[in-house]
């Protein structure tokens, strides 16, 4: 199965159809052009047609769990041989390759950090420095759509709602930046129901429709 650019709705369908409901606050105010330049897809990110999907990795860069374990199953052994040359990657930083056997064209590797309650201001400094330098490269390497799954929630322990602020800001700010208009989509990837319900609650306050 393959999803396609094309099958996945934007912000402002999704406020159409009624899925995302305006909130009663907003963090920033309403600029229209965003709405049809953000998503929110629940699925699996290794089926997506998109320029470039990013890796939930971790500092070898040689595969793992989760989203990497499933990314580096389907892209296949070539990946991992790329990567290898690589050198690891700090984390908060991010790493481009190609996509091999998946439907994208590259993979950005990011490295979030491992969720610990001391030194929380560096934790999120550090998942704020994934979504930027992630989008970044993706500018940096003229592609048009990246597609983000929400990086350290899962092993890596970091609670969803904190995460998420972090993401939307991040992208919101991204947009509202010169580069902003470089990138076509920006889609956030989700797995659970509990993380999707976080999302369609937060977007309304950072990608207010009005
Ligand atoms: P981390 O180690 O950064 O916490 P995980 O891979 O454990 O990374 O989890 C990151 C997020 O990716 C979690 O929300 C998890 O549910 C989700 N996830 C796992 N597999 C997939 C997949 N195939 N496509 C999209 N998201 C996925």
């Amino acid at each position: 199965m393959l999803v396609r650019l094309a099958d996945i709705k934007t912000i402002g369908q999704l406020f159409q159809t009624g899925v995302l409901k305006a909130a009663a606050k907003h963090r920033y105010n309403a600029n229209a052009g965003f709405l049809d330049r953000v998503s929110l897809f629940q699925g699996d990110i290794t089926v997506m047609e998109v320029d470039s999907i990013v890796n939930a990795a971790n500092r070898s860069l040689l595969g793992g769990g989760g989203v990497d374990g499933a990314i580096h199953s389907a892209a296949g052994r070539k990946l991992v041989e790329e990567c290898r040359t690589l050198g690891g990657c700090e984390t908060g930083e991010s790493k481009i390759t190609s996509a091999y056997r998946l439907p994208s064209k590259h993979i950005i590797h990011t490295v979030g950090p491992v969720y610990l309650r001391s030194d929380l201001e560096t934790r999120a400094q550090q998942l704020e420095s994934c979504y930027q330098t992630s989008l970044n490269l993706a500018v940096q390497h003229n592609l048009k759509h990246i597609a983000f799954p929400s990086v350290s929630t899962g092993i890596y322990g970091y609670p969803i709602e904190d995460a998420t602020h972090i993401a939307l800001d991040v992208v919101r700010r991204f947009c509202d930046s010169d580069a902003g208009s470089k990138l076509d989509r920006i889609i956030f990837v989700v797995w659970s129901n509990k993380d999707k319900e976080v999302y369609e609650t937060l977007i309304p306050e950072y990608f207010p429709p009005q």
